[in-house]
């Protein structure tokens, strides 16, 4: 029998590529997702991966009657927990929304957990709550600072819920650097609705022709470039990197009920690099413009990742040139395909 794992946001862009991981590495990944920022396209996609539909619940996670009927139906082993708005700047203008689906929706999943004795979760943290370090790298026992966004605080706060809950629940705490490229198939990637936030949809989309430009928000910052400098990981990488942490979990082997870890490269890239980087690998143009900063952007972050690669015993295997590489990829099967739902 395969332990069963089940992923709430399993359709968005890191729970289906972990979904997939997942079955790869012998679990049988249960999926829910209320399709809010995602498409039940994602579940095609990990069904032509993986060669069967794997159990799919249609549900809001804040609704606990419906996660009992999970939990009855399936004896779940562990939970990875990725449901979760992600919007810096909408949490900024919808901060109920935020902390009624970030926090509301962990504490409903912990509920359910707990009456069904299911003690092991995976959560999807940030880089985002150390907010603008003094020094970078960042280490997980760098000081948090006041979170900058609702969006932070309910990530920060998710943290705080799950290190008071340890006299019951053990918890692998991820967090992620900025997650880019897509599974090397081209069949499940990230899907932006509407005008792309992010820098990797904004570019890919700008190089297919769906957008004119893309501006680089301010190139007068202090890094060697000007631009800031972020630790892009790929999705495949942060996907092996979940079924690290299931594995721990299921095989009893954390040394603290709460164990937090940077999921990152180690390697910080400016905007700059990027755009070069994805324009040299794929042989495109990208059109460019330098506009004014982004408000609320950090300067430079990236990853100190010993803890990660000693404890946890993963490293993030693909470069710069792959995420940009899959990411194009994605972006022209994308532009390819159109979605019913
Ligand atoms: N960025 C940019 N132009 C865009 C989107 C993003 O120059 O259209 C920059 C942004 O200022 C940041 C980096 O790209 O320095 C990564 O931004 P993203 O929103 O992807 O992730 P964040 O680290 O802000 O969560």
């Amino acid at each position: 029998m395969k332990n069963k794992v089940l992923v709430t946001g399993g359709l968005g862009f890191i729970g289906s590529h972990t979904a997939v991981c997942l079955y790869e590495a012998g679990f049988e990944p249960i999926i829910v997702d209320n399709l809010s920022n995602s498409k039940i396209s994602a579940l095609h996609g990990i069904q032509e991966l993986i060669g069967y539909k794997p159990s799919f619940y249609q549900n809001d996670i804040s609704n606990i009657p419906a996660l009992t009927k999970i939990f009855e139906e399936h004896k779940i082993d562990a939970v990875i927990h990725f449901a979760a708005y992600k919007a810096v700047g909408e949490s900024v203008e919808f901060p109920l929304k935020y902390y009624q689906n970030n926090i509301g929706g962990l504490l409903a999943v912990l509920e359910t957990m707990k009456a069904f004795n299911v003690n092991s979760v995976v959560f999807s943290s940030s880089c985002t709550v150390y907010g603008e370090p003094d020094q970078v790298p960042v280490m997980e026992v760098t000081p948090m600072k006041e979170a900058e966004s609702p969006y932070g605080a309910t990530k920060q706060m998710g943290e705080r819920i799950l290190n008071d809950n340890t006299n019951w629940c053990n918890t692998q705490c991820l967090r992620y650097f900025n997650p880019v490229g897509a599974h090397p198939s081209g069949k499940i990637g990230e899907l932006p609705l509407g005008i792309p936030n992010n820098l990797i949809p904004y570019l890919t989309q700008t190089a297919a022709g769906i957008r004119k430009e893309l501006t680089v928000f301010g190139d007068k910052y202090n890094t060697p470039d000007g631009t800031c400098i972020r630790d892009y990981i790929h999705v495949m990488d942060l996907a092996e990197a979940h079924v690290k942490a299931v594995e721990r979990l299921i095989e009893n082997k954390q040394e603290e009920a709460f164990e937090v870890f940077n999921i990152g490269t180690g390697t910080g890239s400016s905007v700059l690099e990027v755009i070069k980087t994805f324009e040299d690998v794929n042989q495109i143009n990208v059109p460019y413009k330098i506009g004014p900063r982004r408000s609320g952007d950090v300067v430079q972050v990236w990853a100190e990742t010993t803890k990660v690669e000693q404890v946890l015993g993963w490293k993030a295997q693909r470069d710069l040139s792959t995420m940009m590489k899959d990411a194009w990829n994605w972006q022209l099967e994308l532009s390819k395909k159109t979605f019913n739902n």
